[in-house]
């Protein structure tokens, strides 16, 4: 495997490999701090394509604080240790000034919901970065295919969006949320969490699982959100910003909740902010 930090480097190795934008090449975009939910995107992918590109970036057009842009865990060594076991041919690790030829900075996307609800109201501007960066990786990559993890489902539904509009020859693939053996959903934030921080935690990915288990057993799934929704705010240590049913196409708050495909939950604990789903 190997470890490449600029976009000239890169096309180099392009060249040495013959690879060309319609060859069988994956794609796996990350900021780092991997652990086994990238390591099973990384899997995936090199069942599926020819040579598989990892990257490797904590984009900072997608953080709107600083102090979380800041924090966010970075170790390089470990990354490439996962990266290879899990198949990847070439991390791809460039400066932020690298991949954006200067100055990173994000222009301003909306389309509609997806861009405006959920995630895209509680952290503005997230979206506008994601969407500038896999724009700029695609750009330099031409990947055949680039998979993303349904951890981050309303990002899954932003990519396919921006794929079709400005990348149709990219195939989005949209790859399982991976959990631990008690269910939290994996995440590299997780490290910023006490022990007691990671059972609070929990609570999140159990209250999703309650609704999913009561809603087959007969309730009517705007009454089982609501309940759960209540039972984590009475809960001091969690913030809840958002506990909804929403479509993975549309994420209009407004969707009837007969069109609800998932729930899925925002919430902060000792100063973390975790993102978790549950498909119904
Ligand atoms: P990140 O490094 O957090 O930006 O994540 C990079 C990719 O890995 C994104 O497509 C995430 O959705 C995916 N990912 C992160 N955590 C998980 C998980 N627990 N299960 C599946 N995919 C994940």
């Amino acid at each position: 495997m190997k470890i490449i930090h600029t976009s000239a480097e890169l096309k180099h190795w392009f060249k040495e490999h013959k690879i060309r934008p319609m060859n069988d090449l994956g794609f796996v975009p990350t900021m780092g701090a991997l652990h086994v939910g990238h390591a099973s995107l990384i899997a995936r992918a090199t069942k599926e394509c020819e040579k598989v590109i990892v990257s490797i970036l904590v984009n900072p057009t997608q953080f709107n604080e600083k102090g979380d842009l800041d924090s966010y865990p970075r170790n390089l060594e470990e990354d490439a240790i996962i990266a290879k076991e899990a198949g990847c041919d070439v991390i791809f690790a460039p400066s932020p000034e690298d991949l954006y030829g200067g100055e990173p900075s994000a222009e301003l996307v909306d389309w509609g919901d997806v861009t405006n609800e959920f995630e895209g109201k509680s952290r503005p501007g997230h979206f506008d970065g994601v969407i500038a960066v896999v724009d700029k990786f695609f750009q330099v990559i031409s990947p055949k295919r680039a998979y993303f993890g349904a951890k981050d489902l309303q990002q899954v539904a932003v990519v396919y969006k921006m794929a079709q509009i400005r990348h149709p020859s990219v195939e989005v693939v949209e790859c399982d949320l991976v959990r631990d053996s008690e269910g939290l959903a994996l995440s590299s934030r997780n490290s910023r969490l006490s022990k007691k921080g990671l059972k609070m935690a929990l609570e999140l990915s159990l209250a999703l699982r309650k609704v999913k288990d009561t809603v087959a057993t007969g309730m009517p799934v705007m009454q089982s959100v609501n309940e759960s929704r209540e039972a984590l705010k009475a809960l001091s240590e969690l913030e809840i910003e958002y506990f909804d049913g929403v479509n993975n196409l549309s994420f209009s708050s407004s969707d009837k909740s007969e069109n609800w495909t998932h729930i899925i939950v925002a919430a902060w604990v000792e100063g973390v902010r975790l993102i978790d789903n549950i498909r119904l």
